[in-house]
């Protein structure tokens, strides 16, 4: 990824949110892993929706957080994983699932709540956290 896209920036809804996901994505390959930080509601699954409509072209109103089920798969020029790990409650549930190949193998894998898989995290990982600053306001970090 290109260092420009690297540090902080903030934004003042959730649409400038989705638009910064959007650009991120210009920047992907096709093998990246995209670890996301952040507490509930900071803005996780809207900069996915931005990183994933412009990944595949399919509307950011069908892009939800994978709540439930851990993953959903959308197919483009390469295919994106999206994952919500929030209830995952230990690494060995992750592998245990087989999802650890979706790590390594082609794609793009985008991960919210990574810190609950922190330990098999790849070095070359995207590191993306999301901090409420108040009202609409969310402050990014891309390291
Ligand atoms: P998460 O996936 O981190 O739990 P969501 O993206 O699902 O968070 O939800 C973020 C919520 O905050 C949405 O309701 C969105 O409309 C709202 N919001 C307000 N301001 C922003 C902003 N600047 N960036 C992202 N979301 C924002
Ligand atoms: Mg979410």
């Amino acid at each position: 990824m290109p260092a420009k896209m690297k540090g902080n920036l903030y934004t003042h809804s959730s649409e400038e949110t989705e638009a910064a996901g959007a650009r991120l994505a210009e920047s992907l390959q096709g093998h990246e892993v995209l670890a996301f930080f952040g507490d509930l509601g900071a803005g996780k699954t809207t900069f996915l929706k931005g990183v994933i409509s412009s990944l595949t072209g399919c509307s950011p109103d069908e892009i939800t957080s994978p709540t439930f089920n851990y993953l959903n798969i959308y197919e483009g020029e390469f295919p994106v994983y999206h994952f919500d790990l929030y209830r995952l409650t230990a690494t060995e549930q992750f592998e245990g699932a087989g999802f650890s190949e979706y790590l390594r193998g082609d794609g793009v894998c985008c991960l919210e709540w990574a810190e609950k898989i922190e330990s098999k995290l790849p070095r070359e990982t995207i590191r993306i956290t999301l901090q409420h600053q108040g009202n609409d306001c969310r402050l990014i970090t891309i390291l």
